[in-house]
Parts: C-alpha cells; structure tokens; sequence
C-alpha cells in the first residue's frame, strides 16, 4: 500500500465561550490543518495539526501548511509504513515535527483501516477503552477558578490542571490555595502549569509558600536551564511540556531525572510513531506523562486517545482534548467526546472517525 494522493485542508475552530488564555496569551479562534491520505488501493486516511496560536510553540498554522506542501510531491509513492514515512519526511524536510505529524497520524488511520485493527492495537494494544481525562483551567481570578475546579471534579475529572503565569504571581498562589481548598480532599490530583511563564525566582516563591499542597509543577519556568536551576530547590515534582521537543531531550531529562514526568503533545513530538516511543522510554523510567495535543478536531482527539488507551494506567495522567471548549464534531455520529472526564475510545479500524469533508471545503492543496 502506498500513498497515491494527499490533499491539505484549513479549516477554523472557534473557542466557545473563549478566549481560552495561557501565560503567553488568549486565543479566540484556531486555525487547523487537515490531511487527506488516500493510498493506491483506494483507502483514506486522515491526519490534523492544529498549533494553539503561534506563542505556545514554535509552531505556527501557516507554518504547517507550508511544510506539508513543501513534503507532499516527494510522499507521493512512499509506502504507507510510519517508520518508512517519517524517514522520507526527515530526508525531504529538516524538523517541523508539528507538520509532519498530521501526515504520520493518517498513515497510521490508513494502516489500521488496511489491517482491520484500530491505532490503538496498531500501537501495541488498548488496556481500556475509557480512558481518564483531565481539565485544563486557563489563567483566571481564583475564586472563578475555584469554583470551575469544584464543577469539574463533580462531573468525575480525575485531574485538574490549573493555568498560572503572566500576573503576579500573589494571584498564582491564592488560586491554588483556593482550588485546593475545593478538591483537597476528593482525590482529584493537581497540576499546575505555568507555561513557561514563571522565573525561577516565582516557581521558588510559589513551592515555599504551598508546601502543603501536592501539586506537581508543569513547564513552571521557560528553559532546561531554568528547570535544573529549581530542580533541587523546590518541594515539587516538576514536568516538562512544552521544552520536550524531540524523543533527544527526552531521553535527556528522563536519564538525567531532570524531570519527574512530561505533559506530552502528539503533534510536537512528531506523530504517533515518536509518541510510542517516548511512552516506552516513559515506560522504562517509570514516569507517569499525558498525551495531548495542543488544539485541534476529531481527527486529533482520537490521536490522542488511541495512544492514551496503551499507556500502562498507574502512568497515564490523562488525555486532554479541546473537545470541551470547540462546538460540534467532524464525525457527526461518533465525534470524540469527554463524558464524566473520560474518554470512550473510538471503535472501528484506524482512528474510528469518518469526517465529514463537506466542512473543509476545497482542498488549499493536493498531490498525487
Ligand atoms: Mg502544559
């Protein structure tokens, strides 16, 4: 099976009830990127990117665009392999994993689909098929934030992460004081994730005067250099999210204990074929991890939650999707969605969804 065609779609994503907000800025709408595989036996397979506006990462919509029409005349007869694609992306284009991972998310829809298995299995095996979520508050005023983390933990979230950075960081610590004053006792566990928004100086600040509070820190400063500076100096365990760039600083941090787990982004890293292998390493080092994606439709949230369903459970720490916060579904019958904080793993060959093309309209670009 090889791929005979791949048509590239812009489709906008409007953030209901937005802007959602981080650290590094709001978002009201988001633009995202669509794949369309189809092999020389007739399947199709689809693939999305979709980068949170162009200040989280180094990752940009226009950006993604253009890398995958820079890669899609050279694709065309590659076989339908993920290691064989990802080495012919890498020997067509230098980096931009983030593009490149919505070519590899459809290679894998169109394997399963051509094996009769879903991405899942493809990726070694389901160990559920409700798989745990979390909810991811943005940066807002503590007793708002409070409150949202009391609701979420009724509607049965096992996780909460909660947005800081980018104020000061007095507002940090009393919303995370607040928040814990609702869930303390419930069982809920609690990240907090500045997005690279903190200096070493406020992520200090913040471990002294909760110490009370078991909350891990995410991303809390903006380099690996920050990370190592605090590392040994605050009461918290740290991850790593958005300096997790490749499957290298991951076997870094994980080898070094520089972290003691990651937030981890499917289309950050690469695709589903990294994203197996950095749930290994995971794996072999005993560090819990999620698998996200930044933003993004159907196509992704299965992505995420096809590769969430095979972490070992006592590591997984939950799948977030922008499922919550976008209006609609591309599958209009089995869209992902998140019910009570969990996920239902799409069932059927592949990722399990059957968009509907009628919303992308025509194709911004096609191969074949
Ligand atoms: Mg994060």
């Amino acid at each position: 099976m090889k791929i005979a065609e791949i048509h590239i779609y812009q489709h906008d994503l409007p953030v209901k009830n937005g802007p959602y907000t981080m650290a590094s800025g709001a978002v009201w709408s988001l633009d995202t990127t669509l794949v369309k595989l189809v092999a020389d036996n007739g399947l199709v397979g689809w693939g999305e990117t979709c980068p949170v506006g162009p200040t989280y990462a180094e990752a940009h919509a226009a950006g993604a665009r253009a890398a995958l029409s820079a890669m899609g005349p050279g694709l065309i007869g590659t076989a339908c392999m993920p290691l064989t694609v990802h080495r012919r992306m890498d020997a067509l284009l230098h980096g931009h994993t983030y593009a490149k991972a919505a070519i590899d998310i459809a290679v894998h829809d169109l394997l399963g689909k051509h094996l009769g298995i879903s991405v899942a299995d493809l990726l070694g095996g389901a160990v559920t098929d409700r798989v745990p979520s979390y909810y991811a508050t943005g940066v807002g005023e503590p007793d708002a934030i409070a409150q949202l983390a009391d609701d979420k933990r009724k509607e049965g979230y096992p996780r909460l992460q909660v947005k800081v950075g980018g104020r000061p960081v007095e507002i940090d610590i009393e919303t995370i004081r607040k928040v814990w004053e609702k869930i303390g006792n419930s069982g809920m566990r609690l990240a907090v994730d500045g997005n690279r928004g903190w200096t070493t100086r406020d992520a200090l600040r913040v471990s002294r005067e909760c110490p009370d509070i078991p909350f891990i820190m995410e991303q809390p400063c903006n380099t690996l250099e920050d990370l190592q500076t605090i590392r040994s100096i605050v009461n918290h365990g740290i991850y790593m999210d958005e300096n997790g760039t490749s499957l290298n600083t991951v076997v870094a941090a994980a080898g070094t204990g520089l972290v003691d787990g990651f937030g981890m982004k499917v289309t950050r890293i690469g695709g589903l074929q990294p994203m197996r292998v950095f749930r290994d390493i995971c794996e072999a080092r005993n560090l819990p991890h999620t698998c996200d994606d930044s933003w993004g439709g159907d196509i992704i949230a299965a992505a995420c939650t096809h590769i969430g369903a095979t972490v070992k459970p006592n590591l997984l720490e939950g799948v977030w999707l922008a499922a919550p916060y976008i209006e609609g579904n591309y599958d209009p019958e089995n869209g992902v969605q998140i019910e009570n904080g969990h996920i239902r793993l799409p069932e059927g060959p592949g990722l399990g969804i059957t968009p509907d093309e009628s919303l992308f309209g025509p194709p911004e670009a096609s191969f074949q």
